[in-house]
């Protein structure tokens, strides 16, 4: 991954440039910021400008020996660790990076702006728990006590460092007095839930969302139509991730689905309700959390129809916003608020591996017995 592969930004870019050119690059530097900001892109590029033998700037000159390797994340001083599952064979604890390496490096060919969560999915963990393991970290605290391989630096990339159990605190030491010429790279979404003696000791380097403008450059080479991708770029609301997974899973069809459980709820079709319990139990658990949060974003929007009245504003589809404008006459902000409560308690409980049959039937009469309430009398 190149800087000038990652569309704008330039604010971002610049303070690197700045950190390399004044020569203040920290020991320890945590990316992050909102998801789908392109945090991990950042990272393997800022990596490989470090290892560069001609760097023209916070640019690699992608001819050398050092850009060869590392635009192929193959450089033996550029060390990757990341959170893994168990995998047939090998017991849990022994498991590491080191046996998803090909994976991963694949996972950065193919979907380097995706989070953590698409690297589950990515290496079929998506209902599997995963984690940096203690034997990972002694792995790193062994890999960079090495002398270096070639390279200027010797770096080390973390990313989802948020998996770091509480065994991450052997690596403060190596964070706090690193060995010469070592730089370590935290990289995560979810900043709040890494461990805060190691937070602390990180310069801590936070990269805004992408603009509309960004998201669109990205998005031309593979949507032609300019009204459809205008229609994405808005839905995703500057998260690329969320840009690339609307318009990869186009076909997902969460807006019929949620149509048809309102529908069924309102009208207490209960035979109804149950079948659709069934179809939503019958999805994994990424799957089924992307429905929630489907939920509350349409939920979201809609509250904001009901307000504004006007829809331009609003990031809704085309048939999502008809359908939203339909339900006004129906469904209360009060219900909406509802509802967007129980979806955000499902996302909790879905991380806790509750029954899934349970939850979504529970789920069912939870929505028709809201709307039973506060019919609106008409
Ligand atoms: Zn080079």
């Amino acid at each position: 991954m190149l800087f000038r592969d990652i569309p704008g930004q330039e604010a971002s870019k610049k303070y690197l440039e700045g950190l390399i050119s004044d020569d203040r690059i920290p020991h320890a530097i945590l990316f992050t910021g909102p998801e789908g900001n392109g945090k991990l892109a950042f990272a393997m590029a800022f990596a490989a400008t470090l290892l560069c033998e001609n760097p023209e700037g916070i640019n690699v000159c992608g001819k050398c020996n050092h850009c060869i390797k590392s635009l192929k994340y193959v450089h033996p001083d550029l060390h990757l660790s990341f959170p893994v599952s168990s995998i047939e064979g090998k017991k849990r604890e022994s498991t590491t990076s080191n046996d998803f390496l090909v994976q991963f490096r694949n996972f950065l060919s193919e979907q380097i702006y995706g989070g953590i969560g698409a690297w589950a999915k990515f290496i079929n963990a998506e209902n599997k728990p995963i984690n940096i393991n203690v034997t990972e970290c002694n792995q790193i605290i062994k890999s960079l006590g090495l002398r270096k391989y070639e390279g200027r630096y010797k770096i080390q990339i973390i990313f989802g460092a948020e998996h770091l159990s509480k065994e991450g605190n052997r690596l403060l030491k190596l964070i706090e007095e690193p060995t010469p010429d070592t730089i370590i790279i935290l990289v995560s979404d979810y900043q709040e839930q890494i461990l805060n003696t190691i937070k602390s000791r990180c310069q801590i380097f936070k990269i805004p969302p992408f603009l509309d403008g960004e998201i669109d450059k990205i998005l031309k080479s593979e949507i032609l139509d300019d009204k459809q991708r205008a229609e994405v770029v808005r839905l995703a609301a500057g998260n690329l991730k969320t840009a690339l997974e609307i318009h990869q899973n186009e076909e997902t069809a969460y807006d019929e689905l949620l149509l048809d459980i309102f529908r069924a709820a309102y009208t207490s079709n209960i035979s109804g309700m149950l079948n659709l319990a069934d179809r939503i139990s019958s999805l994994n658990k990424k799957e089924m959390e992307g429905f929630c949060v489907y939920t509350l974003h349409f939920l979201k929007e809609y509250m904001r129809v009901v307000h504004l009245k006007a829809t331009d504003a609003v990031r809704l589809s085309g048939k999502e916003k008809s359908t939203a404008l339909k339900m006004t006459r129906s469904i209360s902000v009060r219900m909406a608020i509802s509802i967007a409560n129980l979806m955000e308690e499902n996302i909790k409980n879905i991380n806790r591996n509750a029954n899934k049959k349970i939850l979504w039937t529970s789920t069912m009469f939870g929505i028709e017995e809201i709307f039973a309430k506060n019919k609106i009398a008409s």
